[in-house]
């Protein structure tokens, strides 16, 4: 059921996703693998394919960890394939640090052996019915019409190296869409509620629940000889996507992650970063949108309006991102949906 309404949905790709791969160049690796620890990766989109998200590799003494699968079934293959360049040991388990798509959408891809880890929360949505609400069916059902607009500023741009750059984004996501159409929401074959440890060698492998934040089911790792923490999305290098968030929660989660004693952590977007300072901007950042959004929803003012009145440029020297007034619509709304119980 799920396979026919995707290729449905993605039926006008697999044509175009056929000539773009007669013409495409020689694959290039997906990946970026640094050592931020000894036998501890990151792994970041080299640009040649969709991967979504940053992963962590951990390789242990006889096995290997996987936290978070990326995008698509094509990218989580394509970390188990080019792994090998850093061990030839077999990957054991997979942690999915929380449901979102880009998370998850390679979970299919790992061999029946590696055990999904989760939290109950992020069995529930995958289990659930993201392809039919939320930001993955929106996703799924927007793409072609991205698809349609991508194409046609690059046929329209006429200067050769930003249409050759249009190309290759064009190349990538057509790609991506048509490794969509073979996706199996796969879940977490095992799961937690507040934390587990796992030991491996002399690895000693922390998943931990600190409360509702980027989700309703974060899963950080942590591991303490190492002083690493894999953080997901719950703190990322910049802004978090905040749309199934619990913006009036997440700075009580992220207080807890202060007493424990990390220094580099590798977070689910953006570059892996040193440190603990992260943690205030974060917290700093949602209370001041969640103080505002409160007030204008008291107000009862749309979220419509809102959303262009909120002003978070007192937070721009640690997010250059934000250069005007206003937020993200789809991120006020859903604040308001937490404000009038409504969120999941
Ligand atoms: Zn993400």
């Amino acid at each position: 059921m799920t396979r026919i309404r995707l290729a449905l949905i993605l039926s006008g790709i697999a044509i175009s996703a056929l000539v773009f791969h007669a013409q495409a160049p020689a694959p290039q690796a997906a990946y970026k693998f640094t050592e931020i620890v000894p036998g501890v990766y990151s792994a970041i989109g080299a640009g040649s394919m969709n991967v979504g998200s940053n992963s962590a590799v951990i390789v242990n003494k006889d096995d290997v960890m996987i936290v978070d699968s990326h995008i698509s079934p094509e990218s989580g293959r394509a970390m188990l394939q080019e792994l090998k360049a850093i061990t030839d040991k077999p990957v054991r388990f997979l942690i999915n640090t929380h449901f979102h798509y880009d998370h998850t959408s390679g979970n299919q891809a790992f061999p029946p052996g590696v055990d999904i880890i989760g939290h109950e929360f992020t069995r529930r949505k995958l289990t659930g019915d993201i392809l039919e609400k939320g930001m993955f069916a929106d996703l799924l059902k927007g793409l072609p019409a991205q698809l349609d607009g991508m194409k046609a500023r690059a046929a329209a741009e006429p200067d050769a190296t930003a249409k050759a750059r249009l190309d290759q984004q064009m190349r990538v996501q057509t790609a991506f869409a048509s490794s969509l159409k073979d996706l199996t929401v796969t879940p977490p074959t095992v799961t937690l509620v507040d934390h587990m440890t796992l030991f491996r060698g002399d690895r000693e492998i922390r998943l931990l629940y600190l409360g509702r934040g980027h989700t309703g089911g974060d899963v950080v790792v942590y591991l303490p000889k190492e002083k690493v923490l894999c953080s997901g999305d719950l703190l990322v290098h910049d802004v978090a996507n905040l749309i199934d968030g619990y913006v009036n929660e997440w700075p009580d989660t992220l207080e807890k992650l202060k007493p424990i004693d990390f220094v580099d952590v590798i977070p689910g977007h953006g570059d892996p970063f040193k440190g603990k300072e992260r943690v205030e901007w974060f917290q700093a950042y949602l209370r001041d949108l969640w103080k505002q959004g409160s007030a204008l929803h008291e107000q009862k003012v749309s979220a419509a309006d809102a959303a262009k009145r909120i002003d978070m440029t007192a937070h721009k020297a640690h997010y250059p991102a934000i250069t005007a007034r206003g937020v993200n619509l789809a991120w006020v709304s859903r604040m308001f949906e937490v404000m009038e119980g409504r969120a999941d």
